[in-house]
């Protein structure tokens, strides 16, 4: 087949479409579905598809894992060449009714490995209750996940309403009187509309646990724990989270019946696809440093991780006051504020964005070419969420960290997480705020010996 150069190079990643540009029009992001969506009521038969379509659909590996042809013909449509590893084994069991444990996070298409067969099982038959829950910590991941429930469920009928707190509850109000299928929701909102009785949780069949961890993190354990109290005990669930702590396991445990376990390492995650090195510069050139990498004119947009909401909002202003446009985005931030960021950043009317890491959480932008660790994160796992901002499904990024001398046992944490060392690299830096901190490894030392050698 002859298949553009693009096309050519994702087929070899395995994945597809990184580039909304190369997408067809319908794929493109609903910002309705942040309040409420029904699926238009396209049937998906054969019948109504052009040839090329239908012979698409009946040979793509989607197709093969067991979906029905409406969802595979919206992957299809979407570009997606075949399903990324968290999908192919992800799917078969959700299908089958089988509770799942997915280790995996976001950037490896685990939204969809969950989301299509909630929508199989949801299409197949008719109710006005509400059947589906997806809990997930984040208003960005709630919006980003509905969206995606928009694009895939696009030519079956199943109605979905999106519930997340900062924003007034009366859209949300109305969407839940559309009797929808399936919600997604952050667990307080959530819990506010259940004790309002506008929710009811009771007639619930597919329960999805988004990003356990950061639940646990950002201390809703108590709200999750509510939630599952409400549901019926007979129900599938489907379980994710980046990583699996004991606090994790315990959480699981409690709400699984017999699962299936999926788990997709970081290091395959991460390595793969972006390019990936550490900076070592004392902490008051980072400044220097930073405006040098983003005066790159390769650099198309660039997402930079501060600790804190404070560095974050003074990074910004530094960064403007220095002439590079940039916007800050933190949970201080209203959440109008929050998205209009987003959203300048998404149209590309601003090419930098500073975050921290709770609210960079689950930002799915396309095309973010370079990931800055302008502060080495204390929390290893939080590295791999941060680079899986860029090189998303198969796309190449670039990651680079700053790490100063109180920073090196982060660095050293990282390695370990993710097999493997990082490369060390005064470039592209110019100017003279490279100069190491006294004590960095020059660039030929070895490196600090890891527990296991990489995994190439
Ligand atoms: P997620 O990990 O669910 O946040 O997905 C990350 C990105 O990968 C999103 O932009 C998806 O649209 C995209 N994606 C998910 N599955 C696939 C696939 N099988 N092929 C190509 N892109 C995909």
């Amino acid at each position: 087949m002859n298949l553009p150069r693009s096309r050519r190079r994702r087929r070899k990643h395995g994945l597809a479409a990184p580039h909304s540009s190369d997408r067809p029009s319908l794929s493109s992001s609903s910002s309705s579905s942040r309040v409420a969506s029904h699926a238009t009521g396209d049937s998906g038969n054969a019948a109504s598809l052009s040839p090329e379509l239908a012979e698409a659909v009946a040979i793509s590996p989607f197709t093969r894992l067991g979906l029905s042809q409406p969802l595979v013909r919206a992957v299809v449509e979407e570009r997606y060449a075949r399903p990324s590893p968290i999908q192919a084994e992800v799917i078969p069991h959700a299908l089958g009714g089988r509770d799942v444990i997915g280790c995996a996070q976001t950037g490896t298409g685990k939204t969809a490995a969950f989301v299509l067969p909630l929508l199989q099982h949801l299409a197949a038959t008719t109710s006005p209750r509400i059947r589906a829950l997806v809990l997930t910590p984040t208003r960005e991941l709630a919006a980003q996940i509905a969206d995606r429930v928009a694009v895939y469920g696009r030519h079956v009928h199943v109605r979905h309403a999106v519930l997340y707190g900062g924003v007034s509850q009366r859209s949300q109000e109305s969407a839940l009187r559309a009797a929808p299928d399936l919600v997604v929701a952050t667990p307080g909102r959530l819990l506010d509309l259940v004790q309002q009785k506008l929710v009811d949780l009771a007639g619930i069949t597919h329960f999805v646990l988004d990003e356990a961890d950061r639940m646990l993190d950002m201390g809703f354990v108590h709200d999750v724990r509510r939630v599952v109290a409400m549901i019926p005990h007979k129900r599938q669930t489907l379980f994710f989270s980046a990583t699996m702590a004991p606090s994790v396991e315990t959480l699981a445990r409690s709400m699984l019946i017999d699962p299936a376990r999926v788990s997709i390492s970081p290091a395959e995650t991460t390595a793969r696809t972006v390019d990936q090195s550490v900076v070592f510069v004392a902490r008051a050139h980072k400044r220097a440093l930073l405006q040098d990498v983003l005066r790159d004119e390769t650099v198309q947009r660039a997402l930079v991780f501060t600790r804190t909401k404070h560095g974050a909002n003074r990074l910004s202003d530094q960064l403007d006051r220095a002439g590079i446009d940039s916007a800050a985005i933190h949970g201080n931030k209203t959440q109008g504020a929050r998205e209009r960021a987003l959203d300048a950043f998404r149209r590309g009317a601003t090419r930098v964005l500073v975050a921290t890491d709770v609210a960079a959480r689950g930002i799915d932008v396309e095309g973010v070419s370079l990931v800055v660790n302008f502060d080495i994160p204390n929390v290893a796992e939080s590295y791999v969420h941060r680079i899986g901002r860029t090189g998303r499904a198969g796309a190449s990024g670039r990651a680079i960290s700053f790490c100063d001398e109180s920073e090196r046992p982060f660095l050293v944490d990282i390695e370990r997480l993710i097999r493997h060392p990082l490369r060390v690299t005064t470039a592209p830096i110019r100017s003279a705020a490279a100069t190491p901190w006294s004590g960095a490894p020059p660039r030929e030392q070895p490196r600090p010996r890891l527990t296991r050698p990489p995994s190439g």
